[in-house]
């Protein structure tokens, strides 16, 4: 069994210093400090450094590379990476990832909450559970995942829920798909696995998509600025299941028109979008042509939509809502028609 340990940085590889926590232990010190707890014996683990960064400060094109290292991995005969990550943007890597990687090899990514020199450092249990969920043939399947205080979750719906407690991690509305408990591994659960959308490479040429939040007496100048700026797509981070006032409505129907992908996520952490209220709501936005995303967090909804306007390059907004309607079907989200929906026809009842 042969493991790839790739270190990024974040707070598990971060010591104090008089300015603040700064990443600084090297992956193979982190494997170190994890062999305290339990980790599998019959793997042997071999470390790649891809640099000491903390996750907030992320682009894109670190996450191609990244994707890069993991597809070198798989390709050198890995049977499964892991991967030590910032927490703040684990749940954005975990996802890029997910549309990339189709192999059934597991992809696991872990962290901490507390740095390296904390007396109670979370990281390195963190670390040899990852490890060992990354070797148990349960694992094998389940596409990219992540471990933390025990709990494996999958990358699809992944939401980092508490900011400082060990159990940081989240997939709201439903459950982890296994438990790993001092060494042991308990199943629970598989979900769907769409298959990848694009390359290690695209990731890092994806088209400019931005998250407009929606607030009380908001108006349209995010939304205006966003499309100056160059996005190609938008997620608004909507109102309840995905409502708008009248007046970014109005402005959504206007730039759909001119070209520009809207996407619809919700403030709410948990639950579906439905496009159901008038009055310049959620069944108003699916009219003016927004594609509604089941539960998907505004986060992972702009790396879905900036893939699927890379995919669908040519075929404007419609084409987009397609791919994202495809994927969120094979990611198990089979949305009923909406009856009130004008702007569809029958055959494409806006997702
Ligand atoms: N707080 C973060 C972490 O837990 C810092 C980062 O994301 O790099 O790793």
């Amino acid at each position: 069994m042969q493991l790839r340990l790739i270190g990024t940085g974040g707070t598990i590889a971060s010591r104090s210093t008089p300015t603040g926590r700064v990443a600084s232990v090297t992956v193979k010190e982190l494997l170190e400090t994890a062999r305290a707890f339990p980790v599998p014996e019959c793997a042997e683990v071999t470390c790649v450094e891809m640099g000491l960064r903390a996750s907030f400060s992320l682009g894109l094109p670190d996450l191609a590379a990244l994707a890069g290292a993991v597809g070198e991995s798989l390709r050198d005969g890995a049977d499964a990476v892991v991967i030590t990550h910032g927490t703040d943007s684990m749940e954005e890597t975990a996802f890029a990832l997910s549309l990339v990687h189709a192999d059934d090899r597991p992809i696991v990514l872990t962290g901490a909450q507390r740095p390296a020199d904390d007396p109670a450092a979370d990281g390195p249990r963190n670390l040899a559970t990852a490890l060992t969920w990354a070797a148990h043939p349960a694992a094998r399947g389940h596409g990219v995942s992540a471990v933390f205080d025990g709990a494996v979750w999958p990358a699809i719906g992944l939401r980092k829920t508490d900011t400082l407690a060990p159990a940081a991690f989240g997939v709201p509305g439903r459950g982890p798909v296994a438990r790993v408990d001092d060494g042991r591994v308990r199943l629970i659960g598989r979900p769907p696995r769409p298959a990848p959308l694009i390359s290690a490479d695209d990731l890092g040429r994806l088209p400019r998509v931005d998250i407009v939040p929606l607030y009380v007496g908001c108006d349209t100048a995010l939304l205006d600025a966003a499309v100056a700026a160059g996005a190609r797509g938008v997620v608004l981070c909507a109102f309840g299941a995905g409502n708008a006032p009248p007046d970014v409505t109005e402005a959504v129907a206007r730039l759909v028109a001119d070209g520009v992908a809207v996407a619809v996520a919700s403030r709410v952490p948990a639950g579906a979008t439905s496009a159901a209220y008038g009055a310049g709501g959620g069944a108003d936005l699916l009219r003016a042509g927004a594609v509604f995303a089941a539960d998907l967090s505004p986060w992972h909804l702009r790396l879905l939509l900036a893939a699927a306007l890379h995919r669908a390059e040519g075929r404007g907004p419609e084409g987009a809502a397609v791919v994202i309607r495809d994927w969120l079907a094979d990611a198990g989200h089979h949305d009923a028609a909406h009856p009130w929906s004008g702007h569809h026809d029958a055959a494409h009842p806006g997702g």
